[in-house]
């Protein structure tokens, strides 16, 4: 990771900007240069970070816009956990169905996987994961269609530890480095 680090050099990737929102008011925390350093897996085995279809800004039911990406998948399969960190909470929704929210090392950001089918055995709020460890199931809980398994990804920073499940939103798609690989678990 060193060696990623001092050959990126804190120059800027322009190809790779999300939304002008990354910028913060503080200024000193560079949001881009942080998530690209994470190397990020896409959280389905087997999908590569170019097959992830970028639905982030598409609108959704209700006014909403999704702020999410969607990874289609057969349902049942493996989940894997983006970044390693640990899991914030597990919870069940209207919309998301089966969900977990997990924090990424330093705490800057939530991670939200949704529609899962089921949980892997034994995961536990407050679990360190590693980076690619099952953590779930793709399904269709929630408001996903019963004919359309997918995992529904979101990452949204972190704004305090009263609101983990409100953060302002990013958009993954840029930050994919890895491909959705299993390392242990499920
Ligand atoms: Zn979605």
């Amino acid at each position: 990771m060193a060696v990623v680090a001092a050959a990126c050099g804190g120059r800027a990737h322009p190809e790779t900007a999300p939304a002008p929102a990354a910028a913060t008011a503080a200024g000193a925390f560079d949001e881009r240069t942080y998530l690209r350093l994470r190397m990020l897996m896409v959280p389905v085995a087997g999908v590569r970070p170019e097959q992830v279809h970028d639905s982030y800004a598409e609108a959704r039911s209700g006014g909403r816009v999704h702020h999410a990406v969607d990874i289609l998948a057969p349902r049942g399969t493996a989940v894997l956990a983006a970044d390693e960190g640990r899991v914030l909470r597990l919870r069940r929704n209207t919309l998301g169905g089966i969900t977990i929210y997990a924090v990424d090392p330093a705490d800057r950001y939530v991670y939200y996987y949704a529609h899962l089918e089921r949980y892997a055995s034994a995961l536990t709020e407050g679990a360190v994961v590693a980076k690619g460890q099952v953590i779930g199931y793709v399904g269709t809980t929630g408001d996903a269609p019963a004919n359309t398994p997918h995992l529904h990804f979101q990452i949204m920073r972190r704004p305090n530890a009263a609101r983990w499940w409100d953060g302002d939103p990013v958009d993954p798609t840029p930050y994919f480095a890895l491909p959705g690989r299993a390392t242990f678990g499920g």
